[in-house]
């Protein structure tokens, strides 16, 4: 290789380098034309001196936003770029849409309304430094209205309870993640506001660092009280999803067999009184209690097995996908 050669490949490695996103940051939006402008100089402020993209993903909007999109991502071709849902499909799925096309090695989320600071990114990406894979923002004062507020502590509560997993707010927009934390997100319906049980769950170190929160000064909040009777729902599946994403059969057999225990030996004692004491239980409500307790049992058993073959066959489509590190064995060295 001559030296014009060797310059080229250095000239190509270091343009390869610069073009190398080091923080995306996504924003999924409804009806947020307002504030689109000054979140973007308010990231590229934040971000000065990093190689960083804005996407944003308008999930349905039917203000201006997607034309205030489009002229941002005109003045800043190489840093903004725009996605546009064919209609609202919520939160969750903006974000899967902005996780599915993000390049940064580092992947920071936050909502479009300005209530979340863009000037808190870099103590998020500080603290990812230190070695966590997911650093969720802490609105520890938080300016919303207390119809919000005090549901949220119930849920926090909740999420806190059945995950083990101690932060103080589950539903902060503002959270900063490693790539491959990212990439094993599968988010859809309400999923967004677990996404750190659903990483914990996975095995990655989840923290939380306190964040200023703004009052929303433009546009509506898209989320009321009943957010939060779903959010539970969501819950528990989330919990099922984390706790017992290995072994759902153990889980539904478990209530199965405590219910079928029950249900047979209602049918037993029914059975005895009839054979040897000539008790008529055809119509005692006992009865009946025992038949669906039974019925209940073989139910839950067979969703266990279903679940089972289900993850099954998940589960072989990416072997080996919980491993963080690996040992390299050294080339070319014999056996010893
Ligand atoms: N959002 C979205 N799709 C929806 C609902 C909300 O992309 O279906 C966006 C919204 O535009 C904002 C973020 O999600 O950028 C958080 O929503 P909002 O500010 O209304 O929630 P709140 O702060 O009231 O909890
Ligand atoms: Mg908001």
């Amino acid at each position: 290789m001559n030296q014009t050669e060797t310059s080229n490949r250095l000239s190509f490695a270091t343009d390869l380098s610069e073009t190398e996103v080091e923080v995306s940051v996504v924003v999924p939006l409804l009806n947020e034309e307002g504030t689109l402008a000054a979140l973007t100089e308010g990231v590229f402020e934040a971000l000065l001196g990093k190689t960083c993209e804005i996407l944003f993903v308008d999930d349905g909007s039917r203000d201006g936003s997607w034309s205030e999109i489009r002229k941002l991502s005109q003045r800043f071709p190489n840093s903004v770029r725009g996605f546009r849902h064919r209609r609202n499909f919520g939160k969750a799925e903006a974000l899967a849409t902005g996780f599915a096309h993000a390049k940064g090695q580092l992947i920071v989320t936050m909502d479009a309304d300005l209530q979340d600071d863009p000037l808190e990114i870099p103590a998020l990406l500080a603290k990812l430094d230190e070695g966590y894979d997911l650093v969720s923002g802490w609105k520890r004062d938080r300016h919303d209205p207390i119809s919000k507020t005090i549901p949220s502590r119930f849920f926090n509560y909740a999420a806190r309870v059945a995950s083990g997993l101690s932060l103080h707010d589950f539903n902060c927009g503002l959270k900063a993640y490693r790539r491959e934390v990212v990439e094993s997100l599968h988010l859809y319906g309400e999923l967004h506001r677990f996404t750190p049980i659903l990483s914990h769950g996975e095995g990655y170190r989840v923290t939380e660092i306190p964040v200023t929160h703004h009052p929303r000064e433009q546009g509506k909040s898209k989320y009321g009280w009943t957010r939060f009777f779903k959010g539970s729902l969501d819950l528990l599946t989330v919990i099922l999803l984390t706790r017992y994403l290995q072994r759902p059969g153990h889980f539904f057999g478990a209530i199965g067999f405590i219910s079928g225990a029950f249900g047979l030996g209602i049918l037993s004692y029914l059975s005895a009184a009839k054979i040897f004491f000539g008790v008529d239980i055809g119509t005692r409500p006992l009865f009946f209690l025992g038949i669906l307790a039974t019925l209940f049992s073989a139910q839950l058993i067979t969703t266990g097995f279903t679940s089972e073959f289900l993850l099954r066959v998940n589960s072989s489509e990416r072997p080996g996908h919980r491993i963080s590190e690996s040992t390299k064995p050294p080339s070319n060295s014999p056996r010893n």
